[in-house]
């Protein structure tokens, strides 16, 4: 079998995605890119993640030709072809429906520095992608827009991506996004959240680099 290990990776953290509250029923999506091969190992369509074994998940290029695999791919993976193409330091990407993230993008609000623990993201402030049909070209096309700024992006009245060097930190990153956009959202209610300065950012965005341990293990922020 194809890209065997990413395969079990991606049925894994398909269950994790739920266990952990980042997303319900079948939406949201997986994948795990191999730069060597010019493939990637994605999540199928519709198939409920308790239920996705290895065999489920597709094996496509950055074309959209499936190279080995049973189910129909993910509606969404031109968005995920897309990220690879222009992020070389990106190898999984993960989208999900999550309820913060999903509110604040409906809200047509990016997630501001209320918190600084989105400094993980690298980033100051984690943009809006304009909305666009899901599971279309023209979504694809708007998330390769935005993406060589960011590896993280919420999806105007849709949901958020969290892009990274593995799925380990792709999934630290969405949780800690997720709590950040839960914490915007109870500011929102409370008056309103009295948000960082550009160079606070800075000074957590310098700190993360040495955050935790070093060496093997080393976490990318409090979630992994
Ligand atoms: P898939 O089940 O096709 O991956 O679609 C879910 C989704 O979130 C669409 O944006
Ligand atoms: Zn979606």
């Amino acid at each position: 079998m194809l890209m065997e290990e990413y395969r079990k990776e991606i049925a894994d953290y398909g269950r994790q995605l739920l266990d952990r509250g980042l997303t319900e029923g079948t939406s949201g999506n997986l994948s795990i890119y191999d730069p060597q091969a010019g493939t990637m190992a994605i999540s199928p369509s519709g198939l409920p993640y308790p239920e996705v074994e290895p065999e489920d998940v597709v094996v496509m290029d950055l074309q959209g030709n499936i190279i080995e695999g049973k189910r129909k791919p993910s509606s969404e993976f031109g968005l995920h072809s897309a990220v690879y193409r222009v992020r070389k330091d990106v190898q999984a990407v993960l989208h999900a429906h999550s309820m913060y993230c999903t509110t604040l993008a409906c809200m047509r609000s990016p997630l501001l520095p209320v918190h600084y623990a989105i400094a993980e993201a690298g980033i100051k402030e984690i943009p809006l992608v304009r909305y666009e049909t899901f599971g279309t070209l023209a979504l694809a096309k708007a998330v390769e827009e935005t993406a060589p700024r960011c590896r993280a992006m919420l999806l105007a009245n849709h949901g958020m991506l969290a892009c990274a060097g593995s799925m380990k930190e792709a999934f630290s990153l969405a949780q800690t996004m997720e709590w950040c956009a839960q914490v915007q959202w109870r500011c929102m209610c409370a008056g309103g959240p009295r948000v960082l300065t550009s160079e606070e950012m800075d000074g957590a965005i310098a700190r993360y680099k040495t955050y935790g341990q070093d060496g093997p293990g080393k976490r990318s922020g409090y979630f992994g």
